[in-house]
């Protein structure tokens, strides 16, 4: 296939079209294009590479294994098209985020199907994708009218201040695989809706629900071309892709959801060429259970905190702190709850615990988890491997040289640890690098407030699991779980531009 060239026979749009213009069937069997310029390509050297699914290990569709050159070709095609975009009156905008919504939920039974073939992600965790994301676009379509600034008072007389917000250029977006729906279209629509346009990275497992599966729907909505354009790679090549978002000047921020080692390489190259990026990264989040709280109340809300989507959610509970009265009680219920957790197919309604993303998150998962055990530590629940899944896992007296005592371990394992008290939790917590999520279950809520106000975590939930999320929402951590914020409200602090503008109708008068 010619470098750059339109795609040919074997590459579309991976969803056949009806008669009608309205996609129909799976994407299974079909190619996974890039999206550039409003029109499914191949990558420029011809390359593709197999997407499987976790669960049966079969090649879902082919896809393409893009590199810089298609990273450019396709940062040009939104640059091309921003004045355009920005330029689209707010009814405009308005209409094709509400269109997309409808579109989505028209769909949502086969997109539930595609993040269950794709991520290995179980039936309640899709619906929970699903419902941010129409609630992400109904409400992105509103942001058309937010206002643009504000006038502002000046001491100079016959000066007229103003600030106003103006949409940045290209917005280069790198997403995850967990939650492939959600983490993408949060990467991605805040900052089309303020006017920006956009080239998406998708994670090398997900770049159909993490990629072209948006690129779908917003072009289906009528977004136009280049405002959106999708980028997709061969596992281990993001590196180059990412390398040329950071380097094209046409990119003017950056956006990152992943691991923190994978966020700080970024950060400081970004830092060389003296570009904003916001970056969600990596939790420990510590659940602290007062002794005052229910436990049943307790042990239901640790399991569903570190268990949903097989614990691979950046919010999951990993560690579980529990004042010391209620400690024994708490383990054993909560080590009887997880045990009977269902393990297996994700199409299964009754899974709770599906696959995991691939065999090598399995082997670091038995990797930790054994390290650990040899080291000490009791394992009160799972701790087998049952390929391609891993079972809700507890851990206790897992001892600090443990690998999996540090960082971030991706999966369904949690420890559980006694405390004297939850302020020695709170402590303990607060000595991890890491800072995203924390929560607090106590029968006083005045006491969980004035916990959460200690706690090093960028988000705190009293009387809840860590694991939610609105689209709204300030989210976003401290310490090295990132910088910035997601959420609609902050979108046009981080995906704006603020200008002062001054105006005058006389002239001043000059001292020479
Ligand atoms: P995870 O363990 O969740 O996959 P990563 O940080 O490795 O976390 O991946 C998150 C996203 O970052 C994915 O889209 C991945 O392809 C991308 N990524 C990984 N390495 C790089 C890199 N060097 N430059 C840019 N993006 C990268």
């Amino acid at each position: 296939m010619a470098a750059g060239g339109r795609a040919g026979d074997g590459w579309r749009t991976p969803f056949t079209s009806d008669s009608t213009g309205r996609a129909a069937g799976r994407f299974v069997g079909h190619f996974v294009g890039h999206f550039v310029g409003g029109e499914w390509v191949a990558a420029g050297s011809g390359r593709t590479y197999p997407d499987r699914s976790p669960w049966s290990g079969e090649a879902l569709c082919e896809v393409a294994a893009g590199n810089a050159e298609d990273a450019h070709r396709a940062i040009a095609a939104a640059h091309e098209a921003f004045a355009g975009w920005a330029g689209e009156p707010p009814r405009r905008r308005q209409q094709i985020f509400l269109r997309a919504a409808d579109i989505l939920e028209s769909r949502q039974r086969e997109v539930l199907d595609a993040l269950a073939d794709e991520t290995g992600c179980g039936r309640h965790f899709g619906d929970v994708q699903l419902d941010f994301t129409l609630k992400l676009l109904r409400q992105a379509a509103h942001l058309a009218y937010r206002p643009m600034g504000e006038l502002l008072p000046s001491d100079v007389e016959g000066t007229q201040a103003m600030a106003v917000r103006r949409p940045v250029g290209v917005v280069a977006a790198i997403a995850p695989w967990n939650a492939s729906l959600t983490l993408a279209g949060r990467a991605i629509v805040g900052p089309l809706a303020l006017g920006n346009t956009v080239v998406l990275k998708p994670s090398e497992e997900s770049p159909y629900t993490g990629g072209a599966l948006w690129a779908e729907i917003l072009h289906e909505a009528g977004l136009p071309p280049g405002a959106l354009n999708v980028v997709t790679h061969a596992s281990g090549e993001a590196g180059d892709i990412g390398a040329a978002m950071l380097e094209s000047p046409l990119v003017k921020r950056i956006n990152f959801t992943g691991s923190t080692p994978t966020g700080r390489r970024l950060a400081e190259k970004a830092g060389r060429q003296l570009k904003r990026v916001v970056l969600q990264l990596s939790g420990q989040n510590p659940l602290i259970v007062a002794g005052d709280a229910d436990v049943g109340y307790a042990v239901d809300a640790a399991a569903y905190g570190a268990f949903v989507h097989q614990g691979q959610v950046c919010m999951c509970a990993r560690r579980i702190y529990i004042e010391r009265p209620l400690a024994g009680e708490f383990a054993e219920r909560f080590a009887a709850k997880v045990a009977a957790l269902p393990v297996g197919d994700p199409r299964d309604p009754e899974t709770v615990v599906g696959p995991v993303i691939n065999e090598w998150a399995l082997a670091l998962l038995d990797r930790r988890v054994t390290e650990a055990a040899e080291l000490g530590a009791r394992v009160l629940a799972g701790g087998v491997p049952q390929p391609p899944c891993y079972p809700a896992t507890v851990l206790t007296d897992v001892p600090d040289e443990a690998e999996i005592a540090h960082g971030e371990t991706f999966g369904p394992v949690v420890i559980l640890e006694t405390v004297g008290s939850a302020e020695e939790a709170v402590a303990r917590a607060n000595r991890s690098d890491l800072g995203l999520v924390a929560s607090i279950i106590t029968g006083d809520s005045r006491r969980g407030l004035r916990l959460a106000a200690t706690l090093e975590a960028g988000i705190v939930h009293v009387n809840d699991q860590p694991v939610n999320d609105e689209p709204h929402m300030p989210f976003g951590g401290v310490k090295d779980s990132g910088w910035g914020r997601f959420g609609l409200g902050l979108a046009a602090e981080e995906f704006c531009e603020l200008q002062w503008i001054t105006v005058r109708d006389q002239d001043r008068t000059f001292p020479f």
